[in-house]
Formats: structure tokens, C-alpha cells, sequence
């Protein structure tokens, strides 16, 4: 069947412009540079990769705060770049977010019930009475107490401050939430509370989840498929337990092997990703890669490789996917 949303050929280009009047460009900054993926109703589908990899700015412009240099987002068959007036609105009801940062995101002015009943007034659903009472249901939907409606949001701790953000997002039954980074903000032992509830809110209500994540440990328990940024592209895209169990792409290796080992005992033996993610603004000719790849041949710096399926059907973009050293040994001992 039809996907829920449908990204193909996605770009965002932004022209670097100096001098007094700012007349001349000098450069161009490829945040997201032809990206294509699908979400299924029902499913999560995580964006995952290092800060500047353009997964943020991926999500900004499928919900449409941002407008793309070049390709299409369509949600049910239908072009989202192009829709206006009503159709944008109802659109936009059926795509909200659940922001990273639980403080920045609530408005300190707003009572609770006021901050979850917003986007329903700003949608038009119902009147005062029904959002109050569909403020108590969304509540105990997201694990908060009803007489918690009338305090503000600086009177919550982080893990519930999410709860509220979640049950805004909620209010309006969307189809799709986009999760940007959201429980990045919080303390590892509330990390796991919140991605319960999220998931236990997917099985009731159908979701689908855009997950934005900067590492692979979140994701593991929270996607059904993984897509791998790296400098404004997609280098992996599969299923997770493909993905985990047969990483292709080094880099994919890399983020997989800085994972936390679960036994502190055996942590440590593991060195995170050497080297600086390069500026999007000019990014490496070839594989935008091959700067950090241990693997990296002299056909990786002129040629760049396309996403291609593997053997298991997963996708990776890698000259050389097939015939890397068995993952886990590669970057056991570090990568410089
Ligand atoms: Fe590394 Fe070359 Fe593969 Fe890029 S194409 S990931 S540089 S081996
Ligand atoms: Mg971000």
C-alpha cells in the first residue's frame, strides 16, 4: 500500500553570500543534499547521524517550516510542497512534532491545559468544554494527573515536561509525529520511561514516527527501520535488525561500535569516530566519507558511491560494502 509519507530527491541548499552588500556567493552549504526515504502508517522510521548531518533540517522541511531547494514530499499521494489554504491546514493537523529540548519548547505563560489544548484551538476542534475534557484523557494518556491541568510547565521535571510536549502533539491525531531527538535532553533513567510511552502511544493510536536520534543506541529499541546520515545524505537505510546485525557502511560500523557496551567492565575498549565532520559548505569531492574512512581507496576520492541494495535487501553507499572486514573487528581498536 501507499506510504504515509513519501520523500524523494529531497535538497536543502543554502547560498553562503559575502561582501558589503552581500553581492557575491562564495559558497554553498548542502544541508540536505537528495535525500529520498518512505514512513509507513504505523511504523518508525529513525534519522540517525552526528550533529550537521542535515537529519534536523530533513525533519524541518517535511513539516514544511522550511521550504526545499529541490525535490518532493508527499503525505498520502499528495505533494505537500504544493497544497495551500485549507488543504495545508488539515495537512498540517495530521504532522506535529515533539521537540528535543522539554524546557525551551513550553511556554512558561501557558498552563499545562492551555500549552495541550493550543494546537486544537489553533486547528478549530471543539469547544472550550470538549478540549478540557479531551485535555484530562490526553493526560492520563501520557501518565500525568488531572489536577496537574492548572500548574505551568517550570513546576514539572524534564521527563514530565515531555509528557506534555507528547500529549500537545497528540491532542490534534495526527498520523505522524516527528520526534526530533527527544529524549536527548533527558537523564539516561527517564530516557527509557519516555520511549516506552512512546511506543505504547504508536500500538494504541497507529503512529508513525519520524525519529530523529544523533546515536544508535536510542534507536535500537524504538525503530523499525534506520536511516544513516552523514554530510546531507543517507549512506544506509534498512530494516534494523538487517542493519544492526549487517552494517555495510563504515560509518554506519563506526556509530554502531561507539555504542556503550551494557557490562561497564567491557566499556572503554572501544574509541568513538576519530576525526571532525567536514563543513557541508564545500563537502568532500567522492565519497563525503573517505576523510575519516579507514578504508578509503583512491576511487573514493573522485567517485561517489550510490545507495545499492545488499544482499539482504538493506541499502548502503559504499564502493567497497561487499567486501569490507567482517563488522565488529573494524573498529574495534579504535579508528584515527
Ligand atoms: Fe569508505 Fe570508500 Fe566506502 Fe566511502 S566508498 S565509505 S571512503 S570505502
Ligand atoms: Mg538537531
Amino acid at each position: 500500500s501507499e506510504p504515509l509519507l513519501d520523500v524523494t530527491g529531497l535538497a536543502k541548499h543554502y547560498p553562503v553570500r559575502e561582501g558589503l552588500i552581500l553581492a557575491k556567493q562564495v559558497g554553498t552549504v548542502r544541508a540536505v543534499d537528495g535525500v529520498s526515504f518512505s514512513v509507513k502508517r504505523g511504523e518508525t522510521l529513525a534519522l540517525v547521524g552526528e550533529s550537521g548531518c542535515g537529519k534536523s533540517t530533513t525533519a524541518r522541511l517535511v513539516l514544511r517550516l522550511i521550504e526545499p531547494s529541490a525535490g518532493t514530499i508527499r503525505f498520502e499521494g499528495a505533494d505537500v510542497t504544493r497544497i495551500t489554504g485549507a488543504a495545508q491546514r488539515a495537512m498540517r493537523r495530521r504532522m506535529q512534532i515533539v521537540f528535543q529540548d522539554p524546557y525551551a519548547s513550553l511556554n512558561p505563560r501557558l498552563t499545562v491545559a492551555d500549552t495541550i489544548a493550543e494546537p486544537m484551538a489553533v486547528h478549530g476542534i471543539g469547544d472550550a468544554a470538549s478540549r478540557r475534557k479531551r485535555v484530562e484523557e490526553l493526560l492520563s494518556l501520557v501518565g500525568l494527573r488531572s489536577f496537574h491541568a492548572q500548574r505551568y510547565p517550570h513546576e514539572f521535571s524534564g521527563g514530565q515536561r515531555q509528557r506534555i510536549g507528547i500529549a500537545r502533539a497528540l491532542s490534534v491525531q495526527p498520523d505522524l509525529v516527528v520526534c526530533d531527538e527527544p529524549v536527548s535532553a533527558l537523564d539516561v533513567s527517564i530516557q527509557a520511561q519516555v520511549v516506552n510511552l512512546l511506543k505504547d502511544l504508536q500500538r494504541r493510536f497507529g503512529l508513525a514516527y519520524l525519529f530523529i536520534a544523533h546515536d544508535l543506541a536510542v534507536v535500537k529499541h524504538v525503530a523499525d527501520r534506520v536511516a544513516v546520515m552523514y554530510l546531507g545524505q543517507i549512506v544506509e537505510i534498512g530494516n534494523k535488525a538487517d542493519l544492526f546485525a549487517n552494517p555495510r557502511h563504515p560509518y554506519t560500523r563506526a556509530l554502531l561500535a561507539a555504542i556503550p557496551h551494557p557490562d561497564p567492565q567491557r566499556r572503554g575498549q572501544v574509541k568513538p569516530l576519530g576525526g571532525d565532520v567536514p563543513s557541508p559548505m564545500n563537502p568532500p569531492p567522492g565519497c563525503r566519507f573517505h576523510t575519516r574512512c579507514p578504508f578509503a581507496q583512491d576511487r573514493c576520492r573522485s567517485e561517489a558511491p550510490a545507495l545499492r541494495p545488499m544482499a539482504d535487501g538493506h541499502e548502503a553507499a559504499c564502493h567497497f560494502a561487499e567486501t569490507l572486514p567482517p563488522a565488529g573487528l573494524d573498529f574495534a581498536g579504535g579508528l584515527s
